[in-house]
This record gives C-alpha cells, sequence and structure tokens, in this order.
C-alpha cells in the first residue's frame, strides 16, 4: 500500500498534485487535520472480466497510487476488488446504471470516512451498528492508526470509461470524444473531423474541462466522490500507444523497412516478414529480452500491401513494447548508414521519440524530477512525433506509400 516510499516521498507528491490543475481543488489537500506523510492516494478501476467462458463479469477495484513503487508481485495485494457483478444481471442500461450509481455512492461515502479517519456512527444507509458489532465499536474512533485516504484518479479503457460515467459523446457516436467537440459521420465538417491533424482543424481548440463538463453534460455518477475531477479520468499507456498507436507505428515502420530492402528477401510478403521475426528475436535475445515467437508476423497480422498497416490484435501490450524499442534501434541505424532518405530519417526520429518517452516513465518515480520534466517536454510527445508517423499522409497527403498509414488524406 506504500510502495517502500519514505514520509517524505510522499510529502513531495502530495505537494506536487496540489499544483495540477485536477486536483487543485480537491478538498482532502486543503484539509487541516491531513498530514501529507499520512495520506494515502487511491486510483479506481473499473473493468469487465472473463472469469468463465461465457461468463462475464464486471469489476470495481481500488488501489494505492504508491504500490506502484514497491516491489510486491501479487497483484491481489495491491489491488482490492470493491464489488464484482455478473454481466448476466446487468442485461438492461436501466440496471446497469443503477447498479453503477450505488457502487459510486458507497465508495464515495466509505472514501469520505477514510479521509475523515474517524469511524463513523451510523451506516451508509444511514442505519444504527447494533451494540457491541464491530463497526459499533469503531464509531468515533481515529482509524488505522492516523492513517487517512482519498481519491485521486479514475482508471478504465474505453468502454468501461463510457459505461460508468455515462457518456454521451463517445467512441461509438458522431461526436467521438469525451473531452472535445471531435467528430465524425457523413455530416461532419472537415474542420471538425477527428483525423484531420492538417492546420484547418477546429476540434483541437474544443477541449472540455472538468467545469465545462459539469455544466454541459450530465454529470458523471462517480461525481459525487470527494475530490472527483472529470480530468482525473485517466488515459492510459497500455490501450493508446501499445494497444494503440504503438501497434501502427511497428506496423507500418516494419513495411517501410521492408521497401527499403532492410532485410533480406523472401519468396513472398510472408516469407520477408519470417525473415524479420527472426530477426526480431535475435536482437532481443542479444540485449536480454524475451520476444515470443509467436504470433508469428505475417501478411495477415500486419497488414498487407492492400490495407492499411496495423498489427493484429493477437500481439499482446509488451510483445509491442519490445518491437518499438527494437524498431527504434534499428530504425536508427539503418538511417545512419543512409542519411540521405528522408522517409528513413523521420521513421527513426518518431520511433526514437516514442521509446524516449517509454524509457523515461519506466525509470522515473512517482513524480518527474526537473530535468526529466524538460526532456519530457522536449518528447512530449512521444506523442506527437509517434503520431507524426501515423498522421504523415494526413499531414503530407503526397507521401509515397500512403496505404501504409492507418490514417489516409481525406478524399
Ligand atoms: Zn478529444
Amino acid at each position: 500500500m506504500l510502495g517502500n516510499l519514505d514520509s517524505n516521498s510522499r510529502i513531495t507528491f502530495w505537494k506536487h498534485l496540489a499544483t495540477c490543475k485536477p486536483w487543485k481543488c480537491h478538498p482532502a489537500l486543503h484539509r487541516n487535520d491531513v498530514s501529507y506523510d499520512k495520506l494515502v492516494g487511491f486510483t479506481i478501476h473499473a473493468d469487465g472480466a472473463q472469469m468463465y467462458s461465457d461468463d462475464e463479469f464486471f469489476v470495481y477495484s481500488i488501489s494505492s497510487v504508491f504500490s506502484s513503487e514497491g516491489c510486491t508481485k501479487d497483484i491481489l495485494l495491491v489491488k482490492i476488488p470493491l464489488a464484482i457483478i455478473p454481466e448476466r444481471q446487468m442485461r438492461s442500461k436501466d440496471v446497469r446504471a443503477a447498479v453503477n450509481k450505488v457502487v459510486a455512492d458507497v465508495t464515495a461515502w466509505s472514501l469520505k470516512i477514510c479521509t475523515s479517519g474517524v469511524g463513523p456512527q451510523r451506516g451508509f444507509y444511514n442505519e444504527a451498528f447494533p451494540e457491541k458489532s464491530y463497526r459499533h465499536g469503531l464509531s468515533g474512533k481515529i482509524l488505522a492508526g492516523g492513517w487517512k485516504g482519498c481519491y485521486v484518479a479514475f482508471k478504465a479503457d474505453l468502454k468501461a470509461r463510457v459505461q460508468v460515467h455515462a457518456l454521451t459523446r463517445n467512441y461509438l457516436c458522431n461526436l467521438i470524444c469525451d473531452r472535445c467537440l471531435a467528430a465524425t459521420g457523413d455530416k461532419c465538417p472537415e474542420s471538425m473531423y477527428y483525423k484531420n491533424f492538417s492546420h484547418t482543424a477546429a476540434w483541437p481548440l474544443t477541449a472540455i474541462d472538468h467545469e465545462m463538463h459539469m455544466q454541459m453534460d450530465t454529470p458523471s455518477p462517480w461525481s459525487v466522490v470527494e475530490g472527483f475531477n472529470f480530468e482525473s479520468l485517466s488515459y492510459d499507456w497500455l490501450h493508446n500507444v501499445y494497444l494503440g498507436i504503438g501497434r501502427d507505428l511497428v506496423a507500418s515502420g516494419i513495411l517501410v523497412l521492408i521497401e527499403h530492402n532492410v532485410f533480406p528477401l523472401g519468396a513472398d510478403l510472408d516469407e520477408t516478414l519470417g525473415n524479420v521475426h527472426r530477426e526480431v528475436r535475435r536482437t532481443c535475445a542479444k540485449n536480454g529480452l524475451y520476444f515470443p515467437c509467436k504470433p508469428q508476423l505475417t501478411k495477415a497480422n500486419v497488414g498487407g500491401s492492400d490495407d492499411f498497416a496495423v498489427l493484429g490484435s493477437r500481439f499482446k501490450g509488451a510483445t509491442v513494447k519490445t518491437l518499438i524499442w527494437w524498431l527504434a534501434v534499428t530504425s536508427q541505424k539503418v538511417s545512419d548508414q543512409r542519411p540521405t532518405e528522408p522517409i528513413l530519417a523521420l521513421l527513426a526520429t518518431c520511433c526514437f521519440w516514442m521509446q524516449r518517452s517509454i524509457h523515461i516513465q519506466d525509470r522515473s518515480g512517482l513524480t518527474f524530477s526537473r530535468i526529466t520534466m524538460l526532456v519530457k517536454l522536449g518528447s512530449l510527445s512521444s506523442s506527437t512525433s509517434g503520431r507524426m508517423w501515423i498522421w504523415l499522409p494526413a499531414t503530407f497527403p503526397t507521401t509515397a506509400c500512403c496505404s501504409r498509414f492507418a490514417i489516409r488524406p481525406i478524399t
């Protein structure tokens, strides 16, 4: 729960958090009776989970933000389930919404007591505790030796995010984003089209913050949690990079390297990709990294020449992470050998910055130091440079091999 951090690290963390917009007004950080060295931050996670075949469950869990700094391998010691509900009992939309509301309300009540650090006089339903019961014995007493806890962030993939926070603008609608007014569909103006990354795009100017969300949308059922902020619903690296733009970058990058005759050519694309796969495994083994022999890189799961390139869904996040590292090393080497080819230089640059920001996140602690922060700003964005590769044809519509890229010019 405390992740082997000392009290100074906790104090530094909370002082830093209190300067960041989503937490500036968090009530728990401004209470006179809260001391930062005895405060634990919690993240709430919601996700679907298949525990038996044909039987899905929806799981709400809570964990400490400090536990990532510890060395506990057993996830059940750092991630505590709050509620596990069978999907078959939430088939109707109304039932699902009602269940979610109750879980949110109980969690909010519980966290409030956690922040006060004092046992409550009555229960969640305002019921009296039976005399001599454990809870009755805790009434009015200091809990957990004076330690307190509060909400910090919410974790969910897009599907759970939409379900749990009842988002009307979401990835299944024409208004596809809950944090801005980007759109898709036949009637969408070009300036609001979510794949438009040129200077004519207007949607980047329409970011929606917490205050706007509370006014213009139906507030999330979880806004009852003390310190809840729409901007603290986090987007994670796994879904956005390893299972997101990383899959596009790796697949199109490999195909571009193949087109530039970097690897021994086989009789067909499948055979060539087999050669690439062996090359990846060799380089990884030399550097002490594990790379699985399956799934194989094939035309079908890289996206052959007649379709845009994206790694198949059988590749796990960890495998894509290793492939990003390998592509960064390889494209850099090739580009150094052939300095006159701009597309190779661009690929190397994009991969370098994506790998660089992965490296920074892996190596840093709870907060970035000033130095890493500056480097991070430079790379900020692997995001930007990684995406620059993905959006290449959208930015420079005349670039050759457009079919390699997930996002193509608007036609
Ligand atoms: Zn958006």
